[in-house]
């Protein structure tokens, strides 16, 4: 990807919501069938609203406790469950945050019941969604504009299938480098209405691949997911957009070979969907116990709930149990399954997008092209910027940039000379996007501005620092921090670089943390350099940076836990990523650790890099 790409892209950033959710876990106990004696004799019963308990096999004298959040008997109906443990988390769906409902148990003990339900007993899918399609009309207004949209596929025998598209099979699953898992070519619809999400959703439903067993007359053979986009667009500057998920998953139960008579094709079909549950139980187990390989590809359901479970979401996993004696295993391996689930801890955040800054500036549309952001009138065509005569570049020595933002100035001047040189509508210009051409115009207005900033600062710096002696690498830096040379004091008014001069001026170490603190908040979030490291000397920027680098690639937990940033668990995962994807490129690359985010990356670099001129200036 190019510099300017990489500029001209939207800002993409998570904004993490305070505190953190585990998993959640409630089970459902279905009403008995059968004469009640022999095998069809009850096991189960419910204690109270949160807690069961199951004979214990070993002593049919004993029981067996469980606590859950919460319990639902056999007298609970679709709507208790509903309220109870559903509704509440789809409000957070409308703050851009994920969402799961994950319905497991072993067949025959509920699960499609609880989740699709009966015309006459809807379940957790039709309420969620109708109350959704509610919410979102009610949120648009003002501030934001929400569209739904949905899709429903199915995994049988590892192998995804588009429930909208029956044609298009077994369907890749991806991460993208936000690490959002998608699944390319799979159908998308948007809907306004119940009766729009039933028109796609009750068709698709008679795709599901489904066989009878001598269990059960409609064993589900595969697991079906329902994904629903919940999209919402900002009204008004910055134009920001959200999109959250929610999966409504009903999983295929986990067969017992023996007792449901499966050959041929139905023992493949248990062995797919056993092996998935095994690996589902896999991944919980690594979840829990902090470790660095979470299995999370070893089957297509992990891979797809992977920011489901122990990633963005906030998750419910609905148990299903069966009260007879004949499931007594099948219920004792899914409780335990879901007692494991519950100390999964999730990280939710919203996901949010700002649009590049031209489309900021564009004004106000009116909530009908709000989607389409072509529609928006042009910055170009209110307000071309005036572009200067003199090249940036004649008046700022091109070796006292970075590289990377040299090249950028050079990129754009020469655009703006080939613009000029064709009117303001020839070629190239022309023939690229108008939104392309108003994203490098404003780029080449914003770098203009960054340094003429920095050359205003040169001049000043020169004029304030009285000559010196160079500025000396400490031979053996402390593991505390990585330590580099200052450059220089520039003093800006009420920009980043006050925080470097203010640094430099700390005698004190103590102080200097608290410094540090302040310009994490207001830390630059672009891939272009920021402020504070146009602000340093390329060379010492880079000099900083390769350090920290080889800290990262070589250092020990302890080594790392010296860094800024960096506590216990972030030098575990730290280590554990090297274990698993070798070394980092560049520094830049910690944001692949597992729980980084572009921001804390940031902050992390540009906290140890100005730890280290505050060193430096304390050894003076
Ligand atoms: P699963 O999807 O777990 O294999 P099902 O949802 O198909 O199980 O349920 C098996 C049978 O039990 C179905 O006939 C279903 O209608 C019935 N059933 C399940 N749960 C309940 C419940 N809570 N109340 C009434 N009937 C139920
Ligand atoms: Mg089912």
């Amino acid at each position: 990807m190019t510099t300017s790409q990489r500029l001209s892209q939207a800002e993409f950033r998570r904004v993490p919501v305070k505190g953190h959710t585990r998993v959640r876990v409630c089970v459902r106990l279905r009403p008995g069938v059968g004469t009640g004696q022999g095998q069809d004799a009850p096991c189960v019963r419910g204690v109270d609203s949160h807690s069961l308990e199951i004979l214990n096999w070993r002593n049919e004298m004993e029981t067996m406790k469980y606590r859950f959040d919460a319990f639902y008997g056999e007298k609970a109906t679709q709507w208790d469950i509903y309220m109870g443990s559903v509704q509440p988390i789809l409000c957070h769906l409308l703050e851009g945050q994920n969402a799961s409902i994950l319905a497991y148990g072993p067949t025959g003990a509920g699960k499609t019941h609880t989740m699709l339900g009966t015309p006459d007993q809807p379940g957790v899918i039709p309420r969620a969604l109708r109350d959704l399609l509610q919410m979102t009309r009610n949120a648009t207004g003002d501030e934001w504009n929400y569209s739904v949209s949905m899709s429903y596929l199915e995994i049988y025998q590892e192998k995804v299938l588009d429930l909208l598209e029956p044609s298009r099979r077994d369907l890749p699953i991806r991460e993208d480098h936000n690490h959002h898992i998608l699944v390319p070519g799979l159908t998308q619809k948007e809907i306004t209405s119940f009766s729009d999400f039933e028109s796609f959703f009750l068709p698709a439903s008679a795709n599901r691949t489904v066989a009878s067993t001598q269990l059960n007359q409609r064993s589900s053979r595969s697991h079906a997911v329902l994904l629903v986009w919940v999209r919402q667009t900002q009204g008004w500057p910055p134009y920001a957009r959200r999109a959250a998920k929610l999966c409504l998953i009903d999983l295929a139960g986990s067969e017992d070979n023996r007792r449901t008579g499966n050959k041929g094709v139905r023992l493949k079909e248990s062995g797919a969907i056993n092996t998935s549950l095994f690996v589902l139980s896999k991944v919980v187990d690594a979840l829990n116990q902090g470790l660095p390989r979470v299995p999370y590809r070893d089957s297509k359901l992990t891979r797809l709930l992977q920011d489901s479970l122990g990633g963005s979401a906030h998750s419910m996993i609905i148990t299903n149990i069966a009260p007879e004696k004949r499931f007594y295993f099948d219920t004792l391996t899914s409780l335990n399954f879901a007692a494991k689930s519950k100390q999964v801890v999730n990280k939710p955040f919203t996901q949010e997008t700002l649009p590049d800054m031209a489309a900021a500036k564009r004004p106000r549309a009116d909530s009908k092209d709000a989607e389409p952001e072509a529609k928006r009138p042009c910055l170009e065509e209110d307000h071309q910027p005036q572009l200067e005569e003199k090249p940036l570049s004649a008046l700022i020595p091109l070796e006292n940039l970075k590289p990377a933002v040299a090249k950028r100035l050079l990129h754009l001047e020469a655009l703006e000379k080939e613009h000029a040189s064709h009117g303001s509508f020839g070629p190239p210009l022309l023939n690229t996007p108008r939104r392309e051409r108003q994203r490098l115009v404003k780029q080449l207005e914003e770098t203009k501005q960054k340094l003429k900033a920095l050359q205003e600062m040169e001049a000043k710096a020169a004029q304030n620092i009285k000559p010196g002696p160079a500025p000396q690498l400490v031979a053996n830096p402390p593991k505390k921090a990585v330590v580099l040379p200052l450059q220089r004091v520039q003093t800006p008014e009420k920009t980043q670089e006050d925080v470097t001069v203010t640094i430099i001026q700390q005698k004190k170490r103590g102080q200097k943390r608290k410094l540090i603190e302040q310009t994490s908040v207001s830390g630059c979030e672009n891939e272009a350099p920021a402020e504070w490291e146009m602000a340093l000397r390329p060379d010492l920027l880079a000099r900083g940076k390769e350090n920290i680098l080889a800290l990262l690639n070589t250092g020990s937990e302890k080594d790392l836990m010296a860094l800024h940033r960096i506590g216990k668990k972030k030098a575990r995962d730290i280590v554990a990523w090297r274990k698993l994807h070798g070394s980092f490129q560049k520094v830049e690359d910690f944001e692949k650790v597992e729980g980084v985010s572009a921001k804390q990356a940031v902050s992390f670099i540009k906290a140890n890099i100005l730890s280290s001129l505050g060193d430096l200036q304390s050894l003076n």
